[in-house]
């Protein structure tokens, strides 16, 4: 069987000594059999979560939420592959609150993708249907249906797990749920045999909920 992947995405919250505080009250709670844990801060915070994980060498991976789809260069405002680099191994590529408010297309996250590869990250590709396109690429996509983004209304793990087997088919290495997770529901999830782990957003801002939604996955 696979290790789980657990992956946080706290999206545009917390403040350095925020972070701080989450860290010291997760840090107690976390239990790394067997399961990858990854991290996903605003870039700000990336320098400082990684100097807490190594000095509590703690196994937990980071990962950016966003990419450039530009390298260096005259791109203000911009993160770009190389950058991450210094920080992470992973990126999240493709999440639905990205193609609505800041209109990724397709050709746009075909760009990020190459990025992606060509500086060795590997991508956490959000689908949010399974006809969602897919660039070339990916092994890693994480299924967020949008009515569960943030709502509190999951999909069905039944459901969840019919898109898997679709995207399983198609020849991906690994499938996650994401959408209103919790620890309540993590377990109906992560059971399912074509889904591989989690990806979690609200829940992932409170450390002891995050701490046992990665016990029970
Ligand atoms: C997400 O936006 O990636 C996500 C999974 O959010 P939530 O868990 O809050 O639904």
């Amino acid at each position: 069987m696979n290790p789980s992947l657990i992956i946080a995405n706290w999206k545009s919250n917390k403040t350095l000594s925020e972070v701080e505080d989450w860290l010291e009250k997760f840090s107690p709670n976390y239990n790394s059999i067997n399961k990858t844990i990854i991290i996903c801060p605003s870039f700000t915070l990336l320098s400082e979560v990684k100097s807490y994980l190594e000095n509590k060498k703690l196994k937990i991976e980071l990962g950016g939420q966003n990419i450039s789809q530009f390298e260096n260069g005259e791109y203000t405002g911009e993160v770009n592959a190389a950058q991450i680099k210094d920080f992470a191994n992973y990126v999240l590529v493709g999440h639905s609150e990205r193609r609505k408010n800041f209109e990724e297309t397709n050709q746009i996250l075909d760009q990020k993708i190459n990025l992606v590869k060509k500086y060795g990250l590997i991508p956490i590709f959000c689908i949010q249907g399974k006809d969602t396109y897919i660039p070339k690429g990916v092994g890693i996509v994480a299924y967020e249906p949008i009515f569960a983004i943030g709502t509190g209304n999951s999909d069905t793990p039944k459901n969840a797990n019919e898109v898997g087997l679709a995207i399983k088919r198609k020849g991906y290495e690994k499938f996650l749920y994401g959408g209103s997770i919790n620890s309540q529901n993590v377990a109906s999830f992560t059971s399912m045999p074509s889904i591989d782990g989690v990806l979690v957003g609200r829940a992932s801002l409170d450390p002891v909920e995050f701490g046992k939604i990665i016990k029970l996955a």
